[in-house]
C-alpha cells in the first residue's frame, strides 16, 4: 500500500497535500516563551520554525468520493509560496476534480478552503464541478462576522460565500451524519464551528482532527494554544476532551497539519503522551 494511504475498516483514505506553511514559533505561539521550546526543538524545522503540512484527505464512502479540506489554493498572488500543489498532487494520485462528489470543510480558515472555487473572469465556479460542499453553520456565520473577517477569514468572501448563491452548500450541525460511516462532530475553539470527521468501518474508528493540533509538541503541552485559535480556552478544552476520547477508544488519527501524511496514533509511555506517526 502506498505510504499516503491508510485504512479504517473497509475504507481507504488517501492523504494528498497542497504544500506547506511555515511560521516563526513566537509568531504562531505568541504566549509560549522561546525557551519553553528547548525540549521540543526536534518538533520544529532546522530554522526553528513550525511547519504545517496542508493535507486534504480523500476517501470513498456509500459510493461517494469525499474530499476533506482544500488547502490554501492557487499561489497566483504569491508566486514563490510553498503551497498551491493540490491539483498537481491529485493528478499524481489519479484523482480528477470531477471525481469529487462532496467537499467537507473542517472549518473556514484560509488554509482549508482555498481550492473550493476557481475564479473565471468575475465569476466563481466550483473547482470540483460535481461536488456539493459542507461547512458547519456556525463557521458560515463566523466567516460573515464583520469583526472576524479581516483577521480570521480573509479568503472566505471568494472561497466560501459564493457557494450559497451557487446552491452548492449544505450546513453541518454539532453532530451530523454525512454517510453511514462518516459523521462530523463539533470540536469548537479553533473556530466557533470547527468540526472533526469521525470515520467508522469494520469495527475500527478514526478521526480527521482538523486543527485541534498544529504541532506534535502540543500532545505534551496540551494547553499550548496558537494564535490561530479564535477562542483559546475553548480550543484547550476541546483538545483535552477529544484526545481523551481518542486514547480511551484507541482510535486512529488523521491530522492534516502534522508531518505528512498525518496518519498516526496518540500513545502514552510512562504517562507521557506522544505522536506515533504511521
Ligand atoms: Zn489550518
Amino acid at each position: 500500500m502506498n505510504k499516503n494511504v491508510m485504512t479504517i475498516g473497509n475504507i481507504e483514505i488517501m492523504s494528498i497535500s497542497d504544500g506547506k506553511l511555515e511560521f516563526d514559533i513566537c509568531e504562531f505561539f505568541p504566549d509560549i516563551p522561546d525557551e519553553s521550546w528547548d525540549q521540543y526543538r526536534d518538533h520544529l524545522t532546522e530554522e526553528n520554525k513550525v511547519s504545517f503540512n496542508l493535507a486534504s484527505y480523500f476517501l470513498r464512502s456509500d459510493g461517494r468520493n469525499i474530499l476533506v479540506d482544500t488547502g490554501m489554493g492557487p499561489r497566483s498572488r504569491h508566486p514563490d509560496a510553498p503551497w498551491g500543489e493540490l491539483m498537481d498532487d491529485m493528478k499524481r494520485n489519479d484523482i480528477s476534480p470531477s471525481d469529487i462528489d462532496l467537499v467537507i470543510m473542517t472549518h473556514a480558515h484560509r488554509d482549508h478552503i482555498g481550492w473550493n472555487l476557481t475564479q473565471e473572469n468575475d465569476r466563481h465556479v466550483p473547482t470540483f464541478p460535481n461536488a456539493r460542499y459542507c461547512l458547519s453553520y456556525k463557521d458560515w456565520e463566523a466567516c460573515h462576522n464583520p469583526d472576524l473577517i479581516k483577521e480570521r477569514f480573509p479568503n472566505a468572501e471568494r472561497c466560501v460565500w459564493p457557494l450559497q448563491e451557487l446552491g452548492l452548500i449544505d450546513f453541518l450541525d454539532d453532530e451530523t451524519s454525512i454517510t453511514s460511516e462518516i459523521k462530523a462532530i463539533a470540536t469548537p475553539g479553533h473556530t466557533p464551528g470547527h468540526v472533526s470527521i469521525q470515520i467508522s468501518s469494520g469495527g475500527e474508528t478514526g478521526i480527521i482532527l482538523g486543527d485541534v493540533l498544529h504541532n506534535t509538541a502540543q500532545l505534551r503541552e496540551m494547553d499550548w494554544s496558537s494564535r490561530a485559535d479564535i477562542d483559546p480556552d475553548l480550543a484547550r478544552q476541546t483538545r483535552h476532551s477529544i484526545v481523551n476520547i481518542i486514547e480511551a477508544n484507541d482510535y486512529k488519527v488523521l491530522a492534516g497539519h502534522l508531518p505528512s501524511p498525518g496518519f498516526g496514533k496518540i500513545m502514552k509511555l510512562n504517562g507521557v503522551r506522544y505522536w506515533h506517526g504511521f
